[in-house]
């Protein structure tokens, strides 16, 4: 069966009574091109184990049951898992999990389906979930790499660089745990109900514990830092950390600035990863000497 074909699609949905539901971001992929391309930019090979976020009728899935050893793909809604019974009959390596991706304990999930790893997750993403979602993929730690179509917007956001407007905190949360690159730009018209947004493929090479290019950084404290700095974004970073550590003084907090090597007036939007880094490791220094038995009141 042509998954992409659009009266195969109408054909097979009209078979089983289904309707798009909107609510649950159900776009299907109907230009076949773009689930093969996607497939073959997630670092898959013939040992790998695929994690997938909502199959639908099955377009990508197939053409990871295709490269994988095994897939494992979460679907939420239950009309679903009938039709991929029928569209997916030819692989013997797929299992589809009935379930929310956001209430999935992900690694217990992989470890029960996929077996031995490498495990990948690959995904069409649903919309209104993208930043839970891909947080949920990352936080696992499971996976050597996350593949996942999002929004256009969302994919320049994620592989934003400093000092563009496109950077934001999500730039700097999923550049501190992985490498993003936009591999594949995908028009609204090649998916069935077609959305209203284009839509693009990352893949984020998510970085093993401990090789953070970063080096040793207070994580927890290093998101605090940048919660901070983009707070406010069109006020001087100075500004910001104010608000976001009242613990330190305003000389504190312009030391900080300075030993970090930034100068006073710049704003939160204009450090890169290393330069927050940097300047986390001044404010811990603060907040100890302030405080030494801090730590956990960070
Ligand atoms: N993979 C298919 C494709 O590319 O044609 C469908 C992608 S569609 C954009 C998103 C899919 O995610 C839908 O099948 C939808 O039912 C499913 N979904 C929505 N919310 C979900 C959730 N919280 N957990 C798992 N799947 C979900």
């Amino acid at each position: 069966m042509n998954l992409c074909d659009i009266g195969e699609i109408k054909a097979l949905l009209a078979r089983h009574g289904f309707h798009f539901s909107k609510g649950l971001g159900q776009n299907f992929l109907r230009d076949a091109r773009i689930p093969q391309a996607i497939a073959e930019n997630a670092n898959i090979g013939r040992q790998t184990g695929v994690l997938e976020v909502g199959p639908g009728i099955g377009a990508l899935t197939q053409q990871l049951c295709r490269r994988a050893r095994r897939v494992a793909a979460v679907e939420l809604d239950r009309r679903l898992p009938p039709v991929l019974a029928e569209t997916m009959a030819e692989f013997d390596n797929l299992t589809v999990v009935e379930g929310d991706i956001l209430k999935t304990d992900i690694p217990a999930l992989c470890r029960r389906e996929l077996g031995p790893g490498p495990w990948v997750a690959c995904a069409n993403l649903p919309y209104y979930i993208t930043t839970p979602a891909l947080s949920a993929l990352i936080e696992s730690r499971c996976f050597g790499s996350v593949t996942v179509m999002v929004q256009k917007e969302v994919a320049q956001r994620i592989c934003a660089r400093a000092a563009t407007a496109e950077y934001g905190a999500f730039s700097v949360y999923c550049q501190y745990h992985g490498a993003p690159q936009i591999v594949l730009q995908v028009p609204a018209g090649c998916f069935v109900p077609a959305p209203k947004v284009d839509s693009a493929v990352v893949r984020l090479d998510l970085y093993p514990a401990g090789q953070n290019p970063l080096g040793p950084v207070d994580q927890a404290l290093f998101f605090r830092v940048v919660r901070a700095a983009f707070g406010q974004r069109r006020k001087m970073l100075s500004n910001c950390l104010r608000q976001g550590f009242p613990q330190l003084a305003k000389e504190q907090i312009l030391e900080c600035l300075t030993d970090a090597g930034l100068p006073e007036k710049v704003r939160g939007e204009q450090l890169d990863l290393a330069q927050f880094a940097r300047l986390t490791e001044e404010i811990g220094r603060r907040i100890s000497a302030d405080n030494p038995a801090a730590g956990e009141g960070r």
